[in-house]
């Protein structure tokens, strides 16, 4: 299509606005764009911060029903992976990318090698990693083009059971602070039982916790509660079960206005990015008295993982690092106690302190 041909609506227009004033906002940063017609990839990758150092984040390759809604996936998460590094002081900075799933790949090789190109162009101001809808294989392609790339299925692979490692630390810390117990007898109902919930399913049972899972995949719902003696509840149900802690793993933006009043549990902690569905959720969330556990603190144990592997550090120092995830959210816990504010607003100002050079 010739560009004249093309006049833009003012709605389109402000779409544009909106995100750029959004990334703005949010202190930006890098944002690149890739077509690749020949391939059929189309790609974004966001690079919020790179002054603590080179970012490690996740390919996102779902499908997006608009390029906003994709550009906004990535800014939000890309923000996400600098608040996550800095709250853990790890050397990194924050980055993110998303491809738009096309309905067919013709060529998996060529377009993850394409992908790769692009990530390659970035000079390891960005390394990629697995993420939804990416996988090991697909790591190994991104390889072939650029040495910016981690969990390959040489280095490292899924970090889904470090991610879940980290978070049952996590669970273990708030439940610890909240009601002074340990896991056993616990209830834990578990949002998503896909990679990071399954393994959360695997630790907490270890521990005496007593599991309640649901999935819109009815199959991996009725899987993890057969293998760890749990109740499979609908997916509507789960916010308002009878529970101890909730656990999110499955999407964003669920903490809100219609769910947070459903809510039983006295915890929420879970693996999912960008829970609450705005800041203001954090603060309903201290009113009403339940402990929220900030998500980009309690899934880090992917990104300690992923980056171990890429600096090529001893296993055994990551699973430590990951283990303090525990201390770190007692840390931040103790803080809001100490200060009454809302832990979701407490974490924020540890993590501009952090940011702020
Ligand atoms: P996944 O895609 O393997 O699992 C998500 C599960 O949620 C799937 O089984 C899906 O069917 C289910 N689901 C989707 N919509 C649902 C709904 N409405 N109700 C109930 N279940 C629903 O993803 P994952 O790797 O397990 O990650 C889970 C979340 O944690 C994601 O938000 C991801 O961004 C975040 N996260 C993952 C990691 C990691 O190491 N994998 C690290 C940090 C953050």
């Amino acid at each position: 299509m010739l560009l004249q041909e093309k006049t833009f609506t003012s709605s389109e227009h402000n779409d544009c606005n909106r995100l750029f004033k959004y990334a703005e906002d949010l202190g930006f940063g890098d944002i690149k764009f890739k077509i690749d017609a020949k391939t059929g990839l189309r790609a974004i990758i966001a690079i919020h911060n790179k002054e603590r150092g080179p970012a490690i984040g996740g390919c996102r390759h779902i499908y997006y029903d608009s390029y906003d809604k994709a550009l906004e996936d990535v800014i939000r998460l890309a923000h996400g992976m600098s608040s996550k590094a800095a709250i853990c002081n790890l050397p990194r900075g924050g980055a993110k990318s998303v491809i738009l799933r096309p309905t067919i790949i013709k060529d998996r090789e060529a377009f993850f090698r394409s992908f790769g190109e692009f990530v390659h162009e970035q000079q390891g101001a960005y390394i990629v990693a697995e993420d939804s809808g990416t996988s090991p294989a697909d790591m190994d392609i991104i390889a072939q083009v650029t040495p910016y790339v981690t969990c390959t299925s040489a280095g490292g692979g899924d970090p889904s059971p470090y991610t879940a490692l980290g978070l049952c630390r996590s669970i273990e810390a708030a439940v610890k602070f909240k009601l002074g117990s340990n896991l056993n007898g616990i209830r834990v109902a578990i949002q998503g039982t896909g990679h990071v919930g399954y393994y959360l399913a695997r630790e907490l049972a270890n521990l005496g916790a007593k599991i309640i899972v649901t999935d819109i995949d009815q199959t991996s719902a009725n899987r993890c509660a057969t293998e760890f003696d749990g109740q499979v509840v609908s997916p509507d149900a789960i916010y308002s079960i009878e529970c101890d802690v909730f656990a999110p793993c499955a999407l964003g933006a669920i903490l809100n206005d219609t769910t947070i009043p459903l809510l039983k549990a006295s915890i929420v902690a879970g693996s999912a990015n960008n829970q609450l569905a705005h800041k203001h959720h954090g603060v309903m969330l201290h009113q009403r008295g339940i402990l929220y556990a900030p998500d980009f603190l309690v899934n880090a144990g992917g990104l300690i993982y992923a980056s171990a592997n890429y600096d090529h550090i001893d296993l055994k120092e990551a699973k430590a690092q990951i283990e303090g995830l525990y201390q770190s959210l007692w840390d931040v816990l103790e803080r809001a106690k100490a200060e009454n504010k809302p832990v979701s607003e407490v974490v924020d100002e540890i993590v501009e302190e952090r940011l702020t050079p």
